[in-house]
């Protein structure tokens, strides 16, 4: 009788252990019925994904696997989360679920571009991890920023010692994780370096290798010499080079990019790949229609120039001549997208806007206006600067990387270029669905595994067993770029399932409240 109740609670025993077991499910997240695009090129192939600690645990048959959570992705593509090379998100504590870009796909984002970042990129990584962050971050590390820190806006070649100083400071902020170093040659400080500095910067940075990602010193009638000096760089400081929002920005010129693009090609095994965003027109500050040289040292020695009779003529001469070697005989292609001290001119052109001060259509009058609007501090421009062709013809080049060149967008600000919203979700839904220009997986490549292998980031970019769970759930044909230029704050819609290291952030469509970004500090 005792040996029978031993006997009855060993066995009790067993089977309470066993359900135990049982009730630990085998992963964190099931996707059953995935048609898996999985970033490489490939067309999809049917599987089941689990996802576990984060992770992509197991692709295959998962009939009899249990989970804590079931999506059924039935009719649906699943594809790595998209990885945005080109972004800036200096102010991402302002939104930090980065809403405009989890909405269009993006999982992962690269900010610090065109010579502009943090100066201090560990104590703003700290800074962000405490905070939270939807999204997952990296940074380059820039150009203009170490020159502002040791030189200020100085028009004028750095010294050996300024020289030594950068570089120690490019040094750090490698080894704070930076994944590599960004130039601005034609901003301000940037533009008055000569390539010696940034090859000896370069060099710097390349001691913990990273990429060169550049902003190049002209992307109209110099584009091939920029491109070189480019490629330059990348060699002689032992970097592979990214050439950013690749473009021909010159109304004059359109069409020529079947030249810039035959010099890319020829420079590709020197590790050479380009990224553009897919829109006719650009946007930056309007501080580039000056010419460079107005712009140094300072805002109250650039108020002395532009104020003083002798150097406002000449500023004046050359901004004319600028805008001709444009193509343009007005400023009607530049558009104000935010102007704090007058928001009535955000969405309207430089032409409208000098015709609602009074002033007479000349382009003499528009540069007094654009004058008066740098005096009260600069705005942020939409320029209709690129033609469809070369659009098209950049897009179609198979080492094209597909980048916003956007930032966080605080909902219904200012008249922003509608990129930071849809970049991914237009080229999707204009170039591959309705315009056929490449196709669906080939498009998915450029926004996954090609920045993911260019960057340096090995655990992402590819739906693979063992890297990160950055996922999307989507059908190809309900995704629409909503944001236009007339009406920029409108969200992308179609992206049923956004996966953030294995975290819905993105469910049915609506993002919730998780914060499960990370910084991606390279470990080089
Ligand atoms: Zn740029």
């Amino acid at each position: 009788m005792s040996r029978l109740l031993a006997l009855c609670l060993f066995a009790c025993l067993v089977t309470c252990l066993s359900t135990g077991d049982a009730r630990a499910a085998d992963y964190d997240l099931v996707i059953r019925n995935a048609r898996i695009i999985d970033g490489s090129g490939n067309p999809w192939y049917l599987a089941d994904i689990g996802v576990k600690g984060g992770k992509i645990a197991a692709i295959g048959k998962l009939a009899s696997a249990t989970a804590d959570r079931t999506i059924d992705a039935a009719n649906r593509v699943v594809t790595p989360g998209f990885i945005d090379v080109h972004t800036h998100v200096e102010d991402l504590e302002k939104v930090p679920r980065a809403d405009n870009y989890l909405l269009d796909g993006v999982t992962s984002i690269v900010s610090g571009n065109c010579g502009g970042s943090k100066a201090d990129l560990s104590a703003w990584f700290t800074a962000l991890e405490k905070q939270g962050i939807g999204i997952n971050l990296a940074s380059l590390y820039g150009h203009n920023t170490v020159r502002r820190e040791v030189m200020g806006d100085a028009n004028r070649p750095a010294t050996a010692e300024e020289i030594t100083k950068m570089q120690a400071l490019v040094e750090k902020a490698m080894l704070d994780g930076a994944v590599g170093f960004s130039t601005g040659l034609i901003y301000i400080p940037g533009t008055y370096s000569n390539t010696e500095e940034v090859v000896a910067l370069g060099k710097a940075a390349a001691k913990q290798g990273g990429v060169y990602a550049s902003h190049m010193r002209d992307e109209g009638v110099d584009v091939l010499k920029a491109i070189d000096e480019a490629v330059t760089v990348g060699k002689e400081a032992g970097m592979r080079v990214q050439l950013s929002h690749f473009k021909i920005d010159n109304k004059r010129l359109w069409g020529a990019s079947d030249k810039s693009i035959a010099l890319v090609e020829k420079y590709r095994k020197e590790g050479v790949v380009v990224d553009q965003y897919p829109y006719d027109h650009s946007s930056t500050n309007l501080g580039i229609t000056l010419p460079s040289w107005a712009l140094a040292d300072g805002a109250e020695a650039i108020r002395e120039r532009i104020n003083s009779p002798e150097s406002r003529a000449r500023i004046m001469t050359e901004m004319k001549q600028m805008v001709s070697d444009k193509g343009w005989k007005s400023y009607e292609y530049a558009i104000v997208a935010t102007f704090k001290p007058e928001t009535a001119y955000e969405g309207k052109n430089i032409s409208e806007i000098n015709l609602m001060k009074g002033r007479p259509a000349t382009v003499d009058a528009e540069i007094e206006t654009i004058l008066d609007m740098i005096l009260l501090g600069g705005a942020q421009m939409v320029y209709h600067s690129m033609g469809n062709e070369d659009v098209e013809r950049i897009l179609r080049y198979p080492n094209t990387a597909i980048a916003s060149d956007g930032g966080v967008r605080e909902f219904g600000v200012g008249m922003p270029h509608p990129r930071s919203y849809a970049t991914n979700s237009r080229v999707l839904a204009e170039f591959v669905r309705r315009r056929n220009v490449i196709t669906l997986e080939d498009a998915i490549r450029r926004m996954t595994s090609l920045p993911a292998r260019t960057f340096g980031f090995r655990d992402r970019g590819l739906v693979r067993e063992g890297l990160a769970a950055d996922l999307l759930i989507f059908d190809p044909a309900r995704i629409e770029d909503k944001a236009t230029f007339q009406k920029p704050h409108q969200y992308t819609e179609g992206f049923d399932f956004v996966l953030v290291n294995g975290t819905p952030i993105v469910e049915d469509g609506k993002l919730n409240d998780t914060r499960p970004g990370k910084i991606l500090r390279s470990t080089h």
